[in-house]
């Protein structure tokens, strides 16, 4: 079989640390599946972006076009404007590669003791929260339209402007229904605020409302997403699949991954479901300057990114490998990372997954 190529943009900060950690365990997954991947690697991001004015060459797009996907880490650093970056190489490759959906699992994995276990009674186990946020990631708020006016007077003021499409959310809730059609307890929440924002949420609201028609077996019910950040916390187990706008579950994902114990944990994949371009896969995290350099960031997240993008790449027994093995470790709880109170550094815990490799072979896990 021909090998899968994969674009590769480690990024800033700790994005190059836990891509380096994640590579090798994806490559020995593959390997063990006689699958074939072909890594080519971009050095795009903040330092492009001090040595030529851009995060990415003018070309940057076409040149990513042709991959079976993309593999990135993060980028942002402190001294570039984070506008700048990631309205510089993150934004634009969603957009133009149309990948509306940002799948972001939200699990408790076993082994783990989570921040609000046994404070205030909620159900906190890996049977209990076991979520995944359908992020809409192509419009919204995230459009970038707007301006500043009268800078720097007292009458300055800025308008962000937020798009929605009838066609945007029809396609992004049928992608968030059918997952939930697929799930054992069929349930999804529509994360809304058209309580507050009686334009652009009602139409959500709507268009929601006519999908679901669809989806008979599936229960579900909009809440406002104020109430679902609180129900996140006081009821996980009564959430599965929650379908969002781009703000919305942009924030809604760093809570989930935070209530599960680390941002460091949680993965993404950007889709483009019909497969005409490229997806990208990475870690919900950002560059974390504050960690960067020291080798201490969990690279879990980016390796399940890692088998989400082998899944998607129809290699299901190298992605199931990964998953196991990742669970294994985090499971046994003796190779951690600091941040879940662990001692081990990045390149350690991934070693730990690699060698739990051969053993993690099967069928793939529930998705
Ligand atoms: P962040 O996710 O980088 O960090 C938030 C906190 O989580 C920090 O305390 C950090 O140490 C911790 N953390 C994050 N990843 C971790 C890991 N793998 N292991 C252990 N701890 C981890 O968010 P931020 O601080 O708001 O942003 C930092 C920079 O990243 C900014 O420039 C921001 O714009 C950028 N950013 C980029 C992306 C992306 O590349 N997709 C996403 C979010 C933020
Ligand atoms: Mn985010």
């Amino acid at each position: 079989m021909s090998p899968h190529r994969i674009a590769v943009l480690a990024g800033d900060g700790i994005g190059p640390e836990v891509v380096e950690a994640a590579l090798p365990v994806l490559e020995a997954a593959a390997g063990l599946e006689g699958v074939d991947l072909d890594w080519v690697h971009f050095p795009w991001g903040c330092d492009h972006w001090q040595a030529t004015g851009r995060m990415m060459p003018e070309d940057g797009l076409d040149r990513l076009r042709p991959f079976d996907a993309i593999f990135l880490g993060a980028v942002g650093r402190p001294d570039v404007p984070d506008h700048v970056s990631v309205r510089g190489l993150i934004l634009p490759i969603r957009r133009a590669f149309d990948q509306y959906v940002n799948l972001r699992p939200m699990e408790l994995l076993p082994g783990l003791s989570p921040v609000l276990a046994g404070r205030g009674g909620a159900p906190f186990s890996p049977e209990s929260f076991r979520m995944v946020c359908v992020r809409e990631n192509s419009e919204g708020e995230y459009v970038g339209l707007g301006g500043r006016f009268d800078q720097g007077t007292r009458d300055e003021r800025a308008e962000q402007l937020s798009v929605f499409t009838r066609r945007g959310i029809e396609r992004v809730a049928r992608y968030a229904f059918r997952l939930a059609d697929g799930r054992p307890r069929r349930l999804l929440a529509s994360a809304t605020k058209s309580n507050a924002w009686q334009h652009a949420m009602v139409l959500w609201d709507e268009v929601v409302e006519e999908v679901a028609r669809d989806f008979p077996r599936v229960s579900w019910r909009p809440y406002h997403v104020d109430a679902l950040a609180a129900r996140m916390v006081s009821h996980p187990d009564s959430l599965d699949v929650i379908l969002a706008s781009n703000l919305f579950g942009d924030i809604l994902s760093d809570l989930g991954a935070a209530l599960t114990g680390s941002l460091g944990l949680a993965p993404g994949a950007n889709l483009n479901p019909e497969g005409t371009h490229p997806s990208m896969f990475e870690p919900i995290h950002g560059s974390a300057p504050d960690i960067a350099g020291q080798g201490i960031a969990n690279p879990i997240g980016t390796i399940w990114a890692g088998a989400l993008m082998l899944d998607h790449l129809g290699a299901q027994g190298a992605a199931g490998r990964v998953e196991r093995a990742l669970r294994a470790v985090v499971a046994d709880g003796t190779v951690l990372t600091p941040e879940l109170g662990g001692r081990a550094g990045t390149m350690e815990v991934a070693e730990a997954v690699r060698l739990r490799l051969a053993d993690a072979g099967g069928a793939p896990p529930p998705s």
